[in-house]
């Protein structure tokens, strides 16, 4: 079972550190949510394995193909509609709570942090819940375009552009307000908790450089190393995030 393979002395050590500094960034990708049935991108099995990224998540790719990719955009969108959080996304939304979370930035377009109760989330890639017109921006429930209410591809009534969900695709920039301070929390960090990121999506790959640098300790949660692991890594914690954040928050919250 994977939670034998879990260190609870390792767990144990990071715990008291969490505690000595009191307040703690936090930085999550896909590997979060795959325990909420959420398939991540780069897992074997992930979105990539089944479909090329070329194809169908850049913004060439949207406006080359709108009825293509908007297609995979149906099939990616359903399961999020369905998933709730798991008990990693609850135990950073508890350790909010209790001030010991500052803020979770995510790359994540779930919205399952926010769900599960977190207030301070800095979304890096935006919000599937949500789709915008690209003509005129107006901001349209995902719900409601789904019921193809607007046609398929979706078309503004307001200014005949194309609605999308509002979420970053390669060759997109990224919300310039979220990725401030995103930038600023990561340089101000004590210790950033990086938790199911691959690590190979920029910018939100350098982050953990950014709070390396200025003098964090950086905590990574994964299932297996990746490139942060060897390049900044203080402490790796291996396994799934939902089974070592709740062994986190319980020895952080209760001594346990
Ligand atoms: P990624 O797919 O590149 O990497 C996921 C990482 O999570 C891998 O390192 C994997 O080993 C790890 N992982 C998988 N299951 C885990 C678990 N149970 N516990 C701990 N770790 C686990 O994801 P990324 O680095 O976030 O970058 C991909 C991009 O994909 C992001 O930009 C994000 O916007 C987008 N994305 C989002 C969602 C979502 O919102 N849930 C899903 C897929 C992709």
């Amino acid at each position: 079972m994977w939670m034998n393979l879990i260190n609870q002395a390792d767990i144990e050590e990071v715990a008291r550190k969490i505690l000595q500094i009191g307040e703690i960034v936090v930085l999550s990708g896909a590997g979060i949510s795959t325990e909420s049935g959420i398939p991540d991108f780069r897992s074997p099995g992930g979105i990539w394995s089944r479909y090329d990224f070329n194809e169908y998540a850049t913004i060439d790719a949207l406006l080359a193909n709108p009825v293509k990719v908007f297609g995979f955009f149906k099939q990616f969108i359903k399961p999020l509609s369905k998933a709730t959080p798991n008990p990693a996304h609850n135990s950073l939304a508890r350790l909010e709570e209790a001030g010991v979370v500052k803020v979770v930035i995510t790359q994540n377009i779930d919205n399952l942090h926010q769900r599960a109760g977190s207030k301070n989330v800095v979304e890096l890639h935006g919000n599937a819940l949500r789709s915008r017109c690209m003509k005129c921006l107006k901001v349209y429930p995902t719900d409601e375009i789904e019921t193809n209410k607007y046609g398929f591809p979706p078309i503004c009534p307001d200014c005949n552009g194309l609605i999308k969900p509002d979420v970053i695709l390669f060759g997109e920039m990224l919300p310039e307000e979220a990725l401030k301070k995103a930038y600023e929390y990561s340089s101000n960090a004590k210790l950033m908790l990086v938790i199911g990121t691959s690590g190979t999506v920029a910018p939100a790959s350098g982050l953990p450089y950014i709070a390396k640098k200025n003098g964090a300790d950086i905590v990574e949660i994964n299932i297996e190393p990746t490139i942060l692991t060897k390049d900044v890594t203080d402490y790796f914690l291996q396994g799934k995030a939902s089974e070592i954040m709740e062994s986190l928050k319980e020895k952080i919250l209760y001594g346990k």
